[in-house]
C-alpha cells in the first residue's frame, strides 16, 4: 500500500500544517549545521508554489524546565529558513494564543507562518512528548491538511504529528519522508536480494531488535565496531582490552546460534594500548593480548565484507565499524563507505545518527542511495516496528 504524499494534495488555497525536523545542532545560539533545514526546503516550497499556506513547526531539543526555552528557541532557526528559502517566513513567538490564531488566518497564498518550538508545551505536562489530546485537536484547528516531513520523531507518538492527523480531514507524508517510506520500508517490506545489512557502533545492546529482525530478513549480517568483541567473546576468544558487555554474552551466544552462518565477523582488528588517535597494530583476532584494544576492523575483514557484499541488491548499514573519529580508526569504515559507493545497481541505505555523520564527514554521502535522516526511528523501522509518525499518513 502505498501513502499519500504532499504532491497528491490539492493544497490551492489551503492552509498546510507542515510538521519539519528543525532539530538542528546548535553552539551558543549559532546554528551549526543547517542540512536538516535544507532538507525540508522541498516540501515547503511545494506548498508554498502550489498556492498553499504554509504552516511549518518542530521540536528543537529537549524541554524539561524554564531554562531550556531559551536555549531551544526556534528563532534563529526562522532566520535561516528565510535566507534560504529566499522569503519572508513570519515567526510567531508561540505555540498557542490569539497572535498565533491571527497570523494562520490572515495567512496567504504562497506564504509562510513557522511558530515556536513544539516543545515548549512539554513544559507543561509533557504536553506535546505525550500526544495530549487537547493540544493535537488545537494544533489541527490552525490549519486544514497535515503534511508530516519529520521522520526523526516518527518513531514517537506527539501531538505534533499522530496528535494532528487525528484531527484533519488528511494526512500526507513530505518528500523527506516518502523517501524514508520508499529506501527503508522497501527494505524492510520486500528488500531485492541478496540483501545484506552491516552494524556496527558502540553497543549490542542499542542495536538487539535490529539484530535479531534482520537474522529472520537480511540473507547476510556483517558486524563491525565495538559490538563484533562482545560476540567474539562470546565465541570464547580473547578480545583483551576491547569494548564488551559483559552482560550481553549469552544474548551474543543466542544471536550466533540463530543466525548460523549468516551472522560474518571480523578475522583481524586494528589494535592500540592506549584509547588514543595513534597508530594501530593490525592483528588477527585470535592474536590480541590482554592489553590490547580493539579500535577499528582490519583490511583481511574488508576484503571478506568485499566478498560477501559482491552482488548485494540491498545493503543497509548501520553502526561505524570502528573509532573513526581518528584517522587511525577511520579505515575501516572509509573501506565500507568504498564497498558500498562501488556496488551497481543496489539500494545502499544508511542508518541515521553515528554511521549517517561518518558517510557524510567522510565524503561519501551522494554516493548513498539514502541517508536516513533518524537514528532511533531508522533502527525501529528496520525492526520491523510500526511507527505512529508513518501509521498517522493517509494510505492513497
Ligand atoms: P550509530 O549512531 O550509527 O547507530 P553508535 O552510536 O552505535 O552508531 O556507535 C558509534 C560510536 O561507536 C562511534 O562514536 C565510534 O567511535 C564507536 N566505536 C566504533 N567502533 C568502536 C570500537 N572498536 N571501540 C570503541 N568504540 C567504537
Ligand atoms: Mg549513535
Amino acid at each position: 500500500m502505498a501513502k499519500k504524499i504532499v504532491s497528491d494534495l490539492n493544497v490551492k488555497g489551503k492552509k498546510v500544517l507542515i510538521r519539519v525536523d528543525f532539530n538542528v545542532p546548535m553552539k551558543d545560539g549559532v546554528i551549526t549545521d543547517d542540512t536538516r533545514i535544507r532538507a525540508a526546503l522541498p516540501t515547503i516550497e511545494y506548498v508554498i508554489n502550489h498556492g498553499g499556506k504554509a504552516i511549518v513547526f518542530s521540536h528543537l531539543g529537549r524541554v524539561k524546565e524554564e531554562a531550556d526555552l531559551a536555549k531551544n528557541d526556534l528563532t534563529v532557526v526562522a532566520k535561516r529558513l528565510e535566507e534560504l528559502i529566499k522569503k519572508p517566513v513570519h515567526f510567531v513567538n508561540a505555540t498557542k494564543g490569539k497572535a498565533l490564531e491571527d497570523a494562520a488566518a490572515n495567512l496567504g497564498e504562497g506564504e509562510i507562518l513557522m511558530f515556536q518550538n513544539t516543545r515548549y508545551e512539554d513544559l507543561d505536562g509533557k504536553k506535546e512528548s505525550k500526544n495530549d489530546p487537547e493540544l493535537g485537536k488545537y494544533w489541527a484547528s490552525l490549519g486544514d491538511v497535515f503534511v508530516n516531513d519529520a521522520f526523526g520523531t516518527a518513531h514517537r507518538a506527539a501531538a505534533s504529528n499522530v496528535g494532528i492527523a487525528a484531527n484533519v480531514s488528511e494526512t500526507a507524508a513530505g518528500f523527506l519522508l516518502e523517501k524514508e517510506i520508499r529506501y527503508i520500508g522497501g527494505a524492510v517490506d520486500e528488500p531485492v536480494r541478496p540483501y545484506i545489512a552491516i552494524l556496527g557502533g558502540a553497543k549490542v545492546s542499542d542495536k538487539i531488535g535490529v539484530i535479531e529482525a534482520l537474522c529472520e530478513k537480511a540473507d547476510k549480517i556483517l558486524i563491525g565496531g565495538a559490538m563484533m568483541f562482545t560476540f567474539l567473546k562470546a565465541l570464547g576468544k580473547n578480545i583483551g582490552a576491547s569494548k564488551c558487555e559483559e552482560d550481553k554474552l549469552d544474548l551474543a551466544k543466542e544471536l550466533l546460534a540463530k543466525a548460523g552462518s549468516k551472522l560474518v565477523l571480523p578475522v583481524d582488528a586494528v589494535c592500540a594500548k592506549e584509547f588514543a588517535d595513534v597508530p594501530g597494530v593490525v592483528k588477527s583476532v585470535d592474536a590480541l593480548e590482554a592489553d590490547d584494544m580493539g579500535l577499528d576492523i582490519g583490511p583481511k575483514t574488508l576484503e571478506l565484507f568485499a566478498s560477501v557484499l559482491a552482488g548485494a541488491k540491498t545493503v543497509v548499514w548501520n553502526g561505524p565499524m570502528g573509532v573513526f573519529e581518528m584517522k587511525n580508526y577511520a579505515a575501516g569504515t572509509i573501506g565500507v563507505c568504498e564497498l558500498l559507493a562501488n556496488l551497481k545497481g543496489a539500494n545502499t541505505i544508511i542508518g541515521g545518527g553515528d554511521s549517517a555523520a561518518a558517510a557524510e564527514s567522510l565524503g561519501y554521502a551522494d554516493k548513498m542511495s539514502h541517508i536516513s535522516t533518524g537514528g532511533g526511528a531508522s533502527l525501529e523501522y528496520l525492526e520491523g516496528k510500526v511507527l505512529p509518525g508513518i501509521a498517522c499518513v493517509d494510505e492513497l
